[in-house]
């Protein structure tokens, strides 16, 4: 790729560094924003310098805001008695979509993981058992991942919130709308015969 001029290269190199982007990938996309109008390729970098310069934290819930309280924090017609716990902004962002939930996130940034060394101090645990302690609420969803991290901050939490009033809920799992039950994984179908309900 040497061949060509340097301020090519130079995107080439800054767009390989994004997920999923290997060096073809970004070679053509260099290619594509070089002969793009003018105005696109403007705009496509001050979205980025904007970006970086507009988004901070929600001080309450941690999710991605452009104030300092985020829109679901501050919005009234939002349940704030109630608590989602997830993840990351990608996981609230997929019960969003949802519509199924109207009350407030609590972004944990990560999950409990013992053998990489991720302990409760490293991820927002404390900053929900303030939130927790603050009376006005009523119910915590616990939504972590239902992998074993996911599993073991959601028992965590649990067992640390148990002797408060709150109501304590995780979120249901088991065979997907539409699944075919001969793909499902053994953990799953476990999940789905413990959780069954009456018809
Ligand atoms: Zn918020």
């Amino acid at each position: 790729m040497n061949y060509y001029p340097e301020p090519i290269l130079k995107l080439i190199n800054s767009l390989s560094k994004l997920p999923g982007i290997g060096k073809n990938t970004a070679e053509r996309l260099a290619l594509h924003i070089l002969h793009a109008p003018n105005h696109e390729a403007v705009t496509l970098a001050s979205d980025i310098i904007e970006l970086k310069k507009s988004i901070q934290i929600c001080s309450v819930c941690f999710a991605l805001s452009d104030k300092d309280k985020c829109r679901i924090c501050s919005d009234p017609q939002r349940d704030q008695t109630s608590i989602c716990v997830v993840e990351n902004p990608t996981d609230m962002a997929a019960i969003e979509k949802s519509n199924a939930f109207l009350g407030t996130y609590h972004i944990l940034g990560g999950a409990l993981s013992p053998i990489d060394g991720i302990g409760p101090d490293d991820i927002r645990i404390k900053e929900l058992f303030k939130r927790a302690a603050s009376k006005t609420i009523k119910e915590i969803i616990l939504a972590t991942k239902t992998n074993v991290e996911g599993e073991a901050t959601a028992s965590y939490i649990l067992e640390k919130l148990k002797k408060t009033k709150i109501k304590l809920t995780r979120i249901a799992s088991g065979i997907p709308m539409g699944g075919d039950l001969q793909y499902i994984d053994q953990l799953t179908m476990q999940k789905a015969m413990e959780k069954r309900y009456d018809v």
